[in-house]
C-alpha cells in the first residue's frame, strides 16, 4: 500500500490460535460485527491472530515496524496444560488475575490444549517482497512482547545487522527488569523472555520518552496500557496518513464496541482509555489503519454506522 511517496507491505511471519479471554462473549455468527472481523473470530470463540511486521519504505530508509514471534520451534509448539482446581496453578492464577471468572476460566482450559502457533516465515515473506535482512536501516518497535521482538535476534546475533532499533523507554525498562507477565508468555509460548531475545541488539537500541518524529514520514505516538510504553506508529505524507497500532487493539471489534476488549493489557483502564481515543479519532476519516494481528495484515477504515461503527477492511 502507498501512502503518498512511502510504501508499506504487510510481512507475515505466522499465525497463533489463541483462547484470549474477553470482557463480553463474541458476537454471534449472524452479526455485522462478526463479519467485518474477516475471519478472525471462529465459532468455537476463538481468536485467529496474524504474527509479522510491516516493512516501510520512506526516502533512503527501509524501516521493519515490529519483528514477529521469531525462529520455528525445533520440535514443534506444545500447548501448556492448566488445572484450574488447582490454586498453585500457574496460568489459573495469571487468568484469574485479569478478572475471569471461573466460568470463563473453565471455557479458556477446556480450548488451551488446542492453543497453536506457527512461526518462523518473516525471512521468507521479507525475501518476497525484495528485502534483505542487511538493507534495513531500521527496526521499530510498537512494544516488547515476544510476538513483535522474535526476529531482533536469532541464533544469539542480530538478525538485521545493519539496522538501529528503536522502542519506548518505558517498555525497555519495564521489560528488562523481568515483569511477572514475561512467565506467562515463557510458560504459555515457549518464547524467550525480553530480555534475552534483546541481550545480542541492546548496544543498538534507540528510546523515545514521549511522542517524536523517528525520520520523515514516519512518528511515533505512545498509547499506554496495553504494555507501559505501547505506541503507535504514524506514517503520512502530505495528507495520506496510516496507522499502525501495535496491539492497542488485536481485532477490530475492539474499535467498534467500546465494551469489548480482551483482558491482555497490562494497565487494562489505561488501555480502554486509549482505544476509545483511537476509534473516536479514526472514526468516518481517511486514515487507513492496521493492527499488528489482524487478518493477512490488512489495512482497513473505521467508519460510523447507525450510532455504532463498523469496520472496513477495504483499504483505498
Ligand atoms: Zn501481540
Amino acid at each position: 500500500m502507498n501512502i503518498g511517496r512511502i510504501q508499506i507491505e504487510p510481512i507475515i511471519d505466522g499465525s497463533i490460535l489463541s483462547t484470549l479471554p474477553a470482557t463480553k462473549p463474541f458476537p454471534d455468527l449472524d452479526s455485522p460485527q462478526w463479519q467485518d472481523q474477516h475471519g478472525m473470530f471462529r465459532a468455537d470463540g476463538r481468536i485467529e491472530s496474524a504474527l509479522g511486521a510491516f516493512v516501510v519504505r520512506t526516502g533512503d530508509r527501509v524501516v521493519v515496524v515490529d519483528a514477529g514471534a521469531g525462529q520455528r520451534f525445533t520440535n514443534g509448539y506444545t500447548p501448556p496444560s492448566i488445572d484450574i482446581d488447582d490454586p498453585t496453578d500457574p496460568l489459573a492464577a495469571a487468568y484469574r488475575s485479569r478478572g475471569l471468572s471461573d466460568e470463563d476460566l473453565r471455557r479458556v482450559a477446556g480450548n488451551l490444549a488446542s492453543t497453536h502457533i506457527e512461526q518462523g516465515e518473516l525471512p521468507r515473506s521479507l525475501d518476497a517482497v525484495g528485502v534483505r535482512p542487511d538493507e534495513v536501516t531500521d527496526l521499530v518497535f510498537t512494544h516488547l512482547h515476544f510476538d513483535h521482538i522474535g526476529w531482533a535476534s536469532a541464533n544469539g546475533v542480530p538478525f538485521f545487522p545493519n539496522a538501529t532499533i528503536w522502542c519506548a523507554s518505558a517498555d525497555l525498562e519495564h521489560f528488562l527488569a523481568g515483569p511477572d507477565e514475561e512467565r506467562f508468555v515463557t510458560f504459555v509460548y515457549h518464547a524467550l523472555t525480553a530480555a534475552q531475545r534483546l541481550a545480542p541488539v541492546l548496544d543498538r537500541i534507540e528510546t523515545w520518552e514521549a511522542d517524536r518524529s523517528l525520520m520523515p514520514g514516519i512518528d511515533v505516538r505512545l498509547a499506554p496500557g496495553h504494555t507501559p510504553g505501547s505506541s503507535v506508529v504514524v506514517i503520512s505524507d502530505g495528507s495520506a496518513k496510516a496507522m499502525l497500532l501495535g496491539d492497542i487493539i488485536h481485532c477490530p471489534l475492539e474499535l467498534m464496541d467500546d465494551d469489548f476488549n480482551l483482558l491482555v493489557d497490562h494497565d487494562q483502564a489505561l488501555a480502554n482509555r486509549v482505544r476509545e481515543a483511537y476509534a473516536r479519532e479514526l472514526e468516518g476519516t481517511d486514515v487507513v489503519a492496521a493492527a499488528a494481528h489482524f487478518p493477512g495484515l490488512e489495512f482497513g477504515r473505521l467508519l460510523p454506522s447507525n450510532g455504532t461503527r463498523r469496520w472496513s477492511f477495504s483499504a483505498p
